[in-house]
């Protein structure tokens, strides 16, 4: 039915395959029968397989068992839910917080529950699809800012009027290319023109600001027009999202998010992971310290063979290519040299790329070798 898009999809070096791996995630992963180098993940802190988050996740599915059998609100929370919610938003300084069932759960949920038609969005034009789809359901007004661009935002505030709701949504960490957004000019932005200050921190929680985000990365104070959401899916190693805000916010977000209100809530051992993973994160530095040194010495040795990662800041390192088929040549070869790193490509991104994300599980030597390989094909 689909086979003429399909073949014009190939055509076009744009159509896409799943590969299934044979073991956790990892500095090495299993797929089909071989060993790769794992530069593919986000969970950059070593978690999704931990001793620890395996346990948390077998106690609460032995006390609260697996499926949760109804939404939040018909008693499908158990109280691990509400221990997680009260831990995350003493983790991120907030008044209250809420758990969401993925990051794309989150974003599309809850910014049509924050602006409607007739309210204004102002939105990063690199921010994450789940955030562009969220600003789609919502049926306010977008207007898309330059990529991390205080003047053009403060242009549109200028420009927007003053009728309706004002919602600035930004990325902290941007998902492909791995910069930073300018969160304290922004703040400040939102704060003048009145907006509320959406913040996703899918990329920056367990990473950035001792590992509570990009707020306090900035040395920013959570305020009451401040909403930060995150996942527990990426450094975390588990899976879900969170909002954490102001009580009025949160509130407002239970009775009226709908990917909230009309899904199953997540299976206690979920949740178990997670706060075990915020256990870890607020107690353990040396994984952020390691990641840290780690991501260091991987800009550093791209650097030394002449590839350039894009202004990334964080353990996100895109390597640009020549154009899509050139980024697919060169996953293929890394591939063939027991290396996973994804070529990226539109509609992702504009600009296709090998994106590699390191981990504070790689080894020094695994660093090494990805470097000396791509060193000799690229
Ligand atoms: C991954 C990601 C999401 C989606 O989170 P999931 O839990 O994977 O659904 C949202 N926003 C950003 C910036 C992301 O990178």
């Amino acid at each position: 039915m689909f086979d003429k898009e399909i073949k014009r999809l190939k055509q076009q070096h744009l159509f896409r395959t799943l590969l299934s791996r044979g073991s956790s995630q990892g500095a090495v992963i299993v797929i089909g029968r071989k060993k790769y180098l794992n530069f593919a993940s986000n969970d950059y802190l070593g978690l999704a397989a931990d001793p620890e988050m395996l346990r948390a996740a077998g106690d609460a599915a032995c006390r609260y068992g697996f499926g949760s059998g109804a939404s939040r609100l018909l008693a499908g929370g158990s109280l691990l839910h509400d221990r997680l919610e009260k831990e995350t938003a003493a983790f991120k300084s907030a008044e209250a917080a809420l758990v969401f069932n993925s990051g794309y759960a989150a974003n599309t949920g809850m910014i049509p529950a924050l602006a409607a038609e007739g309210d204004l969005i102002f939105s990063d034009e690199l921010n994450h699809a789940s955030i562009i789809d969220g600003c789609r359901l919502s049926g306010a007004r977008t207007l898309v800012y330059r990529h991390k661009d205080p003047a053009h935002l403060e242009a549109l505030l200028r420009k927007g009027g003053r009728k309706g709701r004002r919602l600035v949504i930004t990325d902290s960490v941007f998902s492909m290319d791995g910069d930073i957004a300018p969160l304290d000019d922004i703040a400040a932005l939102s704060r003048r023109y009145g907006a509320l200050l959406y913040i996703d921190d899918a990329h920056a929680t367990g990473v950035l600001g001792n590992g509570r985000g990009g707020l306090a990365h900035f040395g920013i104070d959570p305020e009451p027009w401040i909403i930060q959401m995150g996942t527990f899916s990426k450094a975390l190693g588990s899976f879900g999202a969170f909002a954490a805000g102001s009580r009025d916010v949160i509130d407002w977000i239970v009775n009226k998010a709908r990917s909230f209100l009309f899904s199953t809530a997540l299976p206690a051992p979920v949740i178990g992971a997670s706060r075990m993973a915020l256990q870890i994160v607020r107690k353990d530095r040396k994984r952020r310290e390691k990641l840290q040194a780690n991501r260091v010495m991987l800009t550093d040795g791209l650097r030394r063979i002449g590839l350039d990662s894009m202004g990334s800041e964080t353990p996100i390192l895109p390597v640009r290519t020549a154009g899509i088929e050139a980024a697919l040549r060169l996953s293929g070869e890394l591939f063939r040299h027991g290396i996973y790193a994804p070529a990226i490509r539109p509609p992702t991104v504009a600009e296709p790329r090998i994106r590699i994300t390191v981990s504070a599980g790689h080894t020094e030597e695994q660093l090494e070798k990805l470097v000396e390989i791509l060193q000799r094909i690229q």
